[in-house]
């Protein structure tokens, strides 16, 4: 095994072992941390578990200290039980449980970063929506998040996860990527799928801003989660259908990089710029102020 550090070395890889992007993570990871698959997995599995107590709490209905957000993942479930959507269960599954686990974040309460707490619901969302679809055993799932994790690792160590470093684009933008990759590997797509997949969902993205109101990671940090879940399955499924990125996924994550260095500060996590200082935002921001429900330094 050598160093995997680019999407392209990691497809390469896992041609070259006739293995998934998956497997060759975790061979990958075995080989980098010297630990055994089963410590491995069994790490892998307590922060499943993590993300499944978040959704159930998040659907359960949950609000924020400041108050800027809560119980939309609660209204969103309830609406898909009740209608039928126009984007169909899965989609409208996947929509609600974004949203759901990301309130949890707002909320204080205990999430998986994935790979970020800002981004944790669309990872987790995109799997609880389509486990019991795709028949995914438990090994399967653990896998979806290790293929996921090897994406992240990748965008880590090419561009950014980091909203004050790359802006959104870092943060939903990666983990949008992350869950397009995974479910493109459950549907069956190759490892080039995957890398297309990578690609596709983090041009859907690329230039988005980190600009949270308040400097809370609430507004419009949680919705987010929500329609980016959406985007990573239609990712997927374009690739599936035979859809290829033009650009090489390497080329992609280094532009989304690049995107981030250009990006104005005001626009990387300092609430200074983009949505934080509407007129509205501002009003809300000064509310919180006086209300006490944040630090006067916001
Ligand atoms: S807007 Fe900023 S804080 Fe909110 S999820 Fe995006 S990167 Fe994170």
């Amino acid at each position: 095994m050598k160093l995997l550090t680019t999407m392209h070395m990691w497809i390469e890889e896992a041609s070259e072992r006739e293995c998934s992007l998956g497997e060759t993570m975790l061979q990958h990871e075995m080989w980098h941390s010297e630990t055994e698959e089963t410590v491995i997995l069994e790490r892998m599995e307590q922060q499943l578990q993590v993300m499944e107590k978040a959704c159930e709490r998040g659907l359960a209905g949950v609000t924020s200290r400041a108050g800027l957000s809560g119980m939309d993942g609660k209204r969103l479930n309830e609406y898909r039980l009740r209608n039928t959507t126009l984007l169909g269960p899965i989609v409208s599954q996947a929509v609600a449980y974004g949203v759901a686990i990301n309130e949890v974040n707002a909320s204080m309460g205990v999430i998986c970063a994935t790979p970020t707490a800002g981004s944790s619901g669309v990872v987790p969302a995109v799997l609880f929506a389509v486990r019991d679809a795709l028949t995914l055993d438990r090994r399967a799932q653990l896998q979806f998040l290790v293929t996921a994790g090897g994406v992240g690792l990748m965008l880590a160590n090419n561009a950014s996860i980091s909203g004050a470093g790359g802006g959104c684009q870092a943060e939903i933008g990666s983990a949008t990527a992350m869950a397009a990759c995974a479910l493109t590997e459950a549907l069956g797509g190759t490892p080039e799928q995957c890398g297309h997949a990578v690609a596709l969902a983090l041009k859907a993205l690329l230039g988005l801003t980190c600009d949270p109101v308040a400097g809370l990671v609430e507004v419009p940090c949680i919705k987010r989660n929500g329609t980016a879940a959406a985007t990573a399955i239609t990712c997927a499924e374009m690739v599936m259908a035979g859809v290829e990125s033009k650009i090489p996924v390497d080329e992609v994550v280094l532009a989304m990089g690049s995107i981030g260095r250009m990006m104005p500060v005001a626009l990387k996590e300092t609430a200074l710029g983009g949505l934080a200082q509407t007129e509205t935002a501002r009003r809300m921001t000064q509310q919180l102020r006086e209300t006490g429900r944040i630090d006067t330094k916001n």
